[in-house]
């Protein structure tokens, strides 16, 4: 990724994230591939494990149904920090990140 590569504008599209890019090019992810790729370490370590197939869901996240970001806050000028609303905030998204999960359009 180039080094000056980053995001002319931001937008929620539907149930995902359009970002239009400073090289002219625009991806859209969709909320629940950004939720579910949360770069923090307590996702990580979530992913490292066996899938439960009988795990229950949370009340935070019976409560909260589809991912949606209730705030996306830039952290210096590399990555944004996204707080989604089950109430999770760890994960800080680098721009790199943020591309490469967007499909282009
Ligand atoms: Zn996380």
């Amino acid at each position: 990724m180039a080094e000056n590569l980053r995001p002319l504008s931001l937008k929620r599209e539907g149930d995902g994230l359009k970002i239009e890019w400073s090289d002219g090019i625009t991806t859209y992810t969709a909320f629940q591939v950004l939720r579910t790729k949360c770069p923090c370490a307590t996702c990580n370590e979530e992913r490292g494990k066996p899938v439960d197939p009988f795990r229950i869901l949370t009340p935070q996240e019976v409560a909260a149904g589809a991912p949606t970001p209730l705030a996306m806050t830039p952290v210096g000028y590399y990555a944004y920090q996204i707080k989604w609303n089950d109430g999770h905030d760890t994960g800080i998204y680098p721009l790199a990140l943020l591309r490469e999960l967007g499909e282009q359009k």
